[in-house]
């Protein structure tokens, strides 16, 4: 018998040592795939998985360091061609029995943030930290991935108890809203009969189930760039083109989009880089910026205006300009059917002692495009909360996460598989 505890555990361990940013998780995937592949799984990669229209937010240089980084940890070079270049992957099985098909959904990526040096951090104490400086699984997607893998290796398992078809997708690039919008296009999900994924710890502790989740912010996220000419500025500034200047005002009509009679909205410019040096005219400012909205429809509203804005603004200034989408979420709300199931089956899981129905996510989590899409060709679709005590909070470099709470968040899934397919 295999030892599931067991498994979560020490999956989670050598995965948290090697943590990758989001697009660049090739020695994860194929830490992934090894694995699935062992335990008989038809595993999809590349272009089969990713719709390369919809890829945000990923970055060139960072994919070739990310496989760089992957041959030199021993992935070999045909496993990179094999990903022509784009992370994650879709695990399928079919029990070859008639049934539902039931996705399942794990991100993979991690937090560019520096894993703490103090002592009494457990990955210290316990020699499983960071071996990847700058890089921290700081919102405890080793977790996930460890869940699904075990997940995975149960269904495998336990195939002959069980009917239809599974499909275990390990998403790239949660981080930044960016890679599931990609797998989405790419129609792999588009035949579940059912979705369900989840985030562990984030706002219960062990313990603690959030069977329905409210909240799920609708966001955007985008880069400028503002180019413009630049000129000596005592000589002749007439003939510059002041792209930081251009800049400054989109800012501040950015933060005068009136607000939404509808719902909440919120717009935030994160950062703005711009200039070359004192007594140059600055050619060329980036911003990175997001909106976020109660539904869709108030978040195109707020988009739309931002665009309105770039482009009023260039014009205005007589600089280019280039909008960029880096990342996308929708809102989401669980179908009911598959949260009053959450429920039932968080009743018979050892260890769970609060089961709450629903509770504030106020966040976004990108799982949001893929469940939308699921319901949208007719299937059923859910993300909950499996609680977990941490150590600080998520995105932190003293984060933590209680791994005694692993084997709760697997018997969740493992008990809805068997429920949906069993
Ligand atoms: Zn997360």
């Amino acid at each position: 018998m295999t030892d599931y505890t067991k498994q979560l555990v020490e999956q989670r361990r050598e995965l948290h040592q090697w943590p990758e940013e989001g697009w660049t998780e090739f020695w994860t995937t194929n830490y992934i795939v090894t694995k699935l592949r062992s335990w008989g799984y038809e595993v999809l990669l590349g272009t089969k998985i990713i719709n390369p229209e919809q890829v945000f937010g990923r970055n060139e240089k960072l994919v070739q360091e990310g496989i760089k980084n992957a041959l030199t940890r021993g992935v070999s070079q045909s496993f990179i061609d094999e990903t022509e270049g784009y992370t994650g992957c879709v695990a399928l099985l079919d029990t070859g029995k008639e049934g539902p098909t039931t996705a399942f959904r794990f991100d993979i990526d991690c937090v560019c943030v520096n894993e703490t040096d103090n002592p009494e951090h457990k990955p210290n104490k316990e020699g499983f930290r960071s071996q990847h400086a700058g890089f921290m699984h700081a919102c405890g997607h080793d977790s996930h991935i460890s869940i699904g893998l075990t997940l995975a290796h149960w269904i495998a398992e336990h195939k002959d108890e069980l009917k239809g078809k599974f499909k275990i997708v390990f998403q790239p690039a949660e981080e930044g809203v960016r890679g599931a919008s990609a797998i989405a296009a790419s129609g792999i999900v588009d035949d579940a009969d059912y979705f369900l994924g989840s985030h562990i710890s984030f706002m219960a502790d062990t313990g603690e189930i959030v069977a329905a989740p409210y909240g799920l912010l609708c966001t955007s996220k985008y880069d400028v760039t503002f180019k413009g000419k630049p000129a000596h500025a005592g000589k002749e500034p007439n003939a510059g083109r002041n792209a930081l200047a251009a800049a400054c005002n989109a800012v501040v009509q950015m933060m005068g989009i009136p607000r939404h009679g509808g719902g909440m909205t919120r717009i935030n410019v994160g950062t703005l880089r711009a200039g070359e040096g004192r007594n140059v005219i600055p050619s060329s400012a980036h911003m990175a910026l997001e909106v976020r909205g109660e539904t869709s429809s108030i978040n195109d509203y707020m988009a739309e205006n931002v665009r309105n804005i770039v482009e009023g603004i260039a014009k205005g200034f007589d600089v280019s300009y280039e909008i960029s989408q880096m990342g996308a979420a929708v809102d989401f709300t669980n179908d009911k059917e598959l949260s009053e199931m959450l429920i039932e089956v968080a009743k018979t899981v050892p260890g769970i002692n609060k089961i709450r129905p629903d509770g504030n996510f106020g966040g976004s989590e990108d799982i949001s495009v893929l469940g939308k899409r699921v319901q949208a060709h007719g299937g059923k679709a859910a993300f909950f909360i499996c609680g977990a005590d941490r150590a600080a909070g998520h995105h932190q470099g003293s984060f933590d996460i209680d791994e005694g709470a692993f084997k709760q968040a697997f018997d969740m899934y493992a008990g809805m598989a068997k429920k949906l397919n069993g």
